[in-house]
């Protein structure tokens, strides 16, 4: 059977209080959580009840925690089978750094710590053994679990077991053995990405009996999607790294040729970047991926290869220089952003080649015998053409992602992605462009790829033009008022919609087919998007999680995290996370007793670091003349409702002093160093806090009074209807201070 979610969380609530007691102290003694996320109660209270279960949790939902947690309550050893030796030593590290006994065992270790691992475990000094799926089948390994009573095995990134998954190993196909070994232990799956298909799998090779199947919401709204349609890869790259100055950065590209290629660029750029790639020496990626864990650099430029054993929480954005194969790729790259809960983007700079370049690398493969070989090419098509799907920009994105992985998405905006920001631009009637589109191919023999018919259609002066004598064609030069970017762009978007087919042979050759006819005989119509808004100010949704945060004392206690990461040979996430500087530098706590009350503060981290974090936020505020223990709430966590910001301070305070004193935008923006989208965010948030009688200095009276008319009609919940019932006459931004005021002053009274 297949116990859902709810059922589950229903046992939880029946179970003794006393138990939910136990699991919420060690969360506080060893994480400094105050509380679960959804469904790790249900998840912990399977591992610690011995039902078998499947957990899939989206990357950054706190499935370690639901592993972590049952061996410490119920006081037993258990077994953690993790498929790559950096992601177990993550593991391990950090876990000790909470002063959780853990340890691992793999190939790299001596034998000397080998054997003192093995024999902790033996001995019951600690509570988790993380160990490789290869090692663990070794029977002289299994001899001595059986003699330590192994009565738990968790197998992390179980999507591995499954060929209808996108990461297949082997390996894991024998851990069905563990079953038919350790027949009284309880067996339990974890998981980011699995489709029900996969799911079904897993259960079926692993043979969990009667597993409690946990699923949960696959949305990430603290990540901003968006797709771009790529035509300047190096400029467009350098322009995303921009707008995440001094945070981490990860570039992902196809070959490994192109990650060196794109770090180059960045560095003549002066941008610090290290590349990563598996035709490296093991030595080299060490010290890459050592460099971005250290915080030493913050872009790395990476083929797939680099992945499962990244573990850095605070990743503000993860770049698509090309499409990746398949949207569970797609997915778990894009997961590596914001695991702390803080705001990340994601960009994809797509390009329909891209899908050409990919069937040519599957179809090579598959015939080498790679990847399943030919039988499995159709079903790696398949992948490859859901995620072109994605590409377009007709539906928000977190919809898109959420409901391929089964799930209903109940939001109507989600306001983080780049089709419900309205940047991709609005769909308009483009049938006669598309006919036109469409009899170039036609006139030119269907033997060119879309940038050709663009240069046709525009008139252009090529080699290429010349040498096939295409300023004789009729649709030579009929279109004048569009660029040869924005035609190339929508002769694209035609072939994505199946307007068009694509040839498989790496060049992307424009065919037509039964839909192009229908087409230019005028029996169906098209629609595209106009041409896309671009992204030029800061994300404002990145700014409102640093609200109250003093960005001063975050970087002195950055700096100061650092050098605790440096004396241990630790990692600095593993100090202290993102989320837990920002609520520091956001309170300010004052003494031990509010610095325990911190986000992130567990027993062993309070007595390692309280003393010297509590200086250095004394001597700050000293010397900044700011008052200490701004709040004795609760930490601000990264589930709290985004808006609810504590008290101004730092810059955004200042803000605030400059808004009351009816500042421009432009001014306060110039003052404070940041980016007009970044003030704007801070004046909608000034407005909605201060409720001012008038903003008649940021908008005029005439749009006051247009917008507030409309929206008595529309509501204020989303900002497009307003938009575009006003027929774009009036910016967003302006929308968005007046429903703010209107909003203030309506809930003020
Ligand atoms: P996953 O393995 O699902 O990708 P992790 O277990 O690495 O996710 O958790 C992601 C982050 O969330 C970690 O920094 C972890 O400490 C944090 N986290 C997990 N559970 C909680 C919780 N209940 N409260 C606050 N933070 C949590």
């Amino acid at each position: 059977m297949l116990a859902t979610a709810p059922d589950n969380a229903v046992r939880m609530t029946k179970k003794p209080p006393v138990r939910q007691n136990a699991v919420l102290d060690v969360l506080k003694q060893y994480w400094g959580y105050d509380s679960l996320r959804p469904l790790q109660a249900e998840a912990i209270a399977a591992g610690i009840d011995h039902r078998d279960s499947l957990v899939v949790m989206p990357t950054g939902g706190g499935k370690s925690i639901c592993y972590q947690i049952p061996p410490m309550v119920a006081d037993r050893t258990d077994v953690v089978v993790s498929p790559l030796i950096s992601l177990m030593k993550d593991q391990v590290d950090g876990l000790r750094e909470c002063g959780y006994p853990a340890a691992c065992l793999h190939s790299g270790m001596t034998d000397r710590d080998r054997r003192e691992a093995l024999d902790d475990a033996m001995n019951g000094r600690i509570r988790l053994l993380f160990v490789a799926p290869e090692r663990l089948m070794i029977d002289g390994f299994l001899r001595s679990l059986e003699q330590i009573q192994v009565r738990s095995f968790a197998i992390d990134e179980a999507h591995c077991i499954s060929h209808w998954g996108h990461d297949f190993r082997p390996e894991y196909r024998r851990l069905a053995e563990l079953k038919r070994r350790f027949p009284v232990a309880s067996f339990h799956a974890y998981t980011a990405t699995a489709t029900e298909r996969v799911r079904a799998d897993i259960i079926k090779q692993l043979g969990l009996r009667d597993p409690a199947v946990l699923v949960g919401n696959f949305d990430r709204p603290n990540l901003t999607y968006r797709v771009i349609p790529r035509d300047d890869v190096y400029g467009q790259a350098v322009e995303v790294i921009q707008r995440h100055a001094g945070e981490a950065v990860i570039i992902y590209c196809i070959s490994r040729k192109d990650t060196e290629e794109m770090c180059s660029h960045l560095r003549a750029k002066k941008i610090k970047a290290v590349f990563y790639h598996a035709g490296m020496s093991p030595d080299a990626r060490r010290k890459s991926q050592e460099a971005f864990a250290n915080e030493e650099i913050d872009v790395v430029v990476a083929t797939v290869a680099f992945g499962m054993g990244i573990d850095r929480s605070n990743v503000r954005c993860v770049i698509h220089a090309a499409m990746p194969k398949s949207i569970e790729h797609y997915q778990q790259e894009t997961g590596r952003a914001g695991r702390d809960g803080l705001d990340a983007e994601c960009v994809l700079l797509y390009s329909p080649s891209d899908i050409a370049k990919w069937k040519y690398i599957l179809t090579k493969g598959a015939e080498e015998g790679g990847e399943g070989g030919m039988a499995n090419l159709q079903p790696q098509f398949e992948l490859l053409g859901h995620l072109q799907s994605y590409c377009q920009p007709y539906d928000c994105r977190h919809k898109r992602l959420v409901e391929y992985f089964g799930q209903r998405f109940e939001k109507t905006s989600c306001d983080a992605c780049d089709v419900c920001l309205n940047e991709s631009g609005d769909m308009v009637d483009a049938t006669v462009l598309a006919q036109k589109i469409l009899s170039c191919v036609a006139r030119t023999k269907e033997k060119f790829g879309a940038k050709h018919i663009a240069d046709v259609l525009r008139g252009g002066d090529t080699e290429m033009i010349r040498k096939w004598n295409h300023q004789t064609v009729s649709t030579y030069g009929i279109i004048k008022d569009m660029t040869v970017r924005d035609l190339t762009i929508a002769t694209n978007q035609l072939a994505d919609l199946g307007l068009l087919d694509r040839s498989n042979d790496g060049y992307a050759t424009l065919k037509l087919n039964d839909a192009s006819w229908a087409v230019m005989r005028g029996r169906q119509n098209v629609r595209l998007p106009k041409a896309p808004v671009a992204v030029t100010t800061e994300d404002r949704s990145r700014e409102i999680s640093w609200v109250g945060v003093d960005r001063g004392l975050f970087e002195e206690l950055r700096l100061l995290r650092k050098e605790f990461a440096d004396e241990r040979g630790i990692a600095p996430f593993m100090v202290f996370g993102d989320a837990s500087l920002r609520d520091m530098a956001r309170r300010r706590p004052r003494g031990e007793r509010s610095f325990r009350s911190m986000q992130g503060v567990g027993e062993a981290k309070m007595q390692e670091f309280s003393a010297r974090f509590i200086a250095c936020i004394d001597q700050y505020c000293a010397k900044q003349g700011l008052a200490e223990d701004m709040s004795a709430g609760p930490p601000q966590s990264a589930s709290a409702p985004r808006r609810e910001g504590k008290s101004p301070s730092g810059p955004v305070l200042r803000a605030y002093e400059l808004f009351a004193s009816g500042a421009s935008v432009e001014t306060v923006a110039e003052e404070l160093h940041r980016a007009p989208g970044t003030v704007e965010g801070y004046l909608s948030d000034f407005i909605e806090r201060e409720k001012p009688s008038t903003i008649g200095a940021w908008v005029s009276d005439a749009d006051y009074c247009k917008i507030k008319a409309i929206s008595a009609e529309l509501g204020t919940a989303r900002l497009k209807p307003i938009f575009e019932a006003l027929n774009g006459s009036v910016p967003y931004p302006i929308i968005r201070l007046t429903t703010a005021h209107m909003n203030a002053v309506s809930n003020g009274r």
